[in-house]
């Protein structure tokens, strides 16, 4: 029988049934998938593989969390909506109600909130100390505690964490360790082989790298990955198809970018280190002589206008964001850590004169010379 118009403008769009082999992964922008009959469709909750409904799994997503998970060395990965709910998945895996996590004073601003009010209100307890100090964490440890939280490089300062001493008190307190290594990316650290449980990433920096995709992943142990998974199927934290295939695009070039953007920055961390309008320039300069991580933070000194400095910084951007391929800055007391309470930005050294440089791949001289510029066209 021939169909009708309506029917016609449904029906006749036909996915092809010959196997196409395309060379990169075509986005599966589906919300759903079908099946042929009951038999089928049982087979799916048997775990014969294939997909059901893309909040609870997708093609793109799995792909992404799967190349991070063997990216970092973990056996299981998952790719989330942003790097919070990534964040958010893995400490709900970990603890529950009634339970406690010892983390670090300067974590990323959005997961410090998160800790201290969302999950504050749950009934999860968190206590913030410096995790430069280990004695300090260790004396925090309560009977409740399940999970240490902490940056394998923290912000805005920058400090390499010593992750196998972490991992060695949570392993004498039977605790689980989770780590964020979006600062340091799996080009420069694997927290997972340094025997950390759990490792994530906001992959809207620079796993994704271009400033076009807001997306997480978690990666880590099996026991750990499966009952994240539950979370961000439950929560509805998955990534859309497309956020987690332009991730996969990024990710593929991670290596180029953190080469470039590294060797960029120490240039010019050392450069700003010899300027006397600069009085710090934050930079593990110990780490690596090509370079370790692409962020670099300055503290501007008294005789600078630090609003006309950012205004003088011609093709340098103000960007609430970082790790993008341009380079771009940020304040950190205006956005990253506007969420700490006044003491704890005092206490951590964050005033209005701390700049973050995100170093992009543009070239260092040009870069060191533009910063140089507004620094002389900002003296008051
Ligand atoms: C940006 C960021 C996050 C949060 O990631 P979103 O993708 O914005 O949710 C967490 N940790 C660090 C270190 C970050 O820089």
């Amino acid at each position: 029988m021939t169909k009708k118009f309506e029917t016609m403008l449904l029906h006749s769009v036909k996915k092809s049934d010959k196997p196409i082999k395309s060379k990169v992964t075509p986005i599966y922008q589906t919300s759903a998938f079908t099946f042929a009959d009951l038999d089928e469709l049982e087979g799916y909750y048997q775990g014969e593989g294939n997909y059901l409904y893309s909040r609870t799994g997708n093609p793109n997503p799995d792909e992404l969390g799967k190349a991070v998970a063997a990216i970092e060395g973990a056996p299981e990965g998952i790719a989330t909506s942003s790097g919070l709910s990534a964040i958010l998945a893995g400490v709900l895996a970990a603890v529950k109600s009634g339970d406690h996590i010892v983390a670090a004073d300067d974590l990323y601003g959005g997961s410090f909130h998160l800790l201290k009010a969302e999950l504050h209100d749950l009934g999860i307890e968190t206590t913030f100390v410096s995790f430069l100090d280990l004695s300090l964490v260790e004396k925090a440890i309560q009977p409740n505690t399940k999970l240490l939280y902490t940056e394998s490089i923290t912000n805005p300062f920058l400090r390499v964490e010593d992750l196998e001493s972490v991992v060695a008190l949570a392993k004498k307190y039977d605790l689980m360790t989770l780590v964020d290594n979006t600062f340091a990316t799996p080009y420069h650290s694997n927290p997972y082989l340094l025997g950390v449980d759990m490792v994530v990433h906001s992959a809207t920096k620079y796993i994704g790298g271009h400033s076009d995709v807001t997306s997480g992943v978690l990666v880590g142990r099996e026991d750990l990955l499966t009952k994240a998974r539950a979370k961000v199927v439950n929560l509805g934290a998955n990534v859309s198809p497309f956020e987690a295939w332009l991730t996969c695009r990024g990710l593929k070039t991670l290596a180029l970018r953190m080469k470039s953007q590294s060797y960029n920055a120490r240039k010019l961390a050392e450069a700003l280190r010899e300027n006397k309008y600069i009085s710090k320039a934050y930079y593990p300069f110990q780490e690596a002589e090509e370079g370790y991580g692409a962020m670099v933070t300055i503290e501007l000194g008294q005789q600078v206008d630090v609003n006309q400095f950012f205004k003088s910084l011609s093709w340098v951007k103000i960007a609430p964001t970082l790790a993008g391929v341009e380079t771009t800055v940020s304040h950190p007391l205006k956005t990253s850590h506007r969420a700490l309470p006044k003491e704890a930005q005092e206490a951590l050294g964050i005033t209005n004169n701390v700049i973050r440089i995100s170093v992009g791949i543009e070239h260092a001289d040009d870069i060191i010379q533009v910063f140089e510029e507004a620094i002389r066209n900002s003296l008051s």
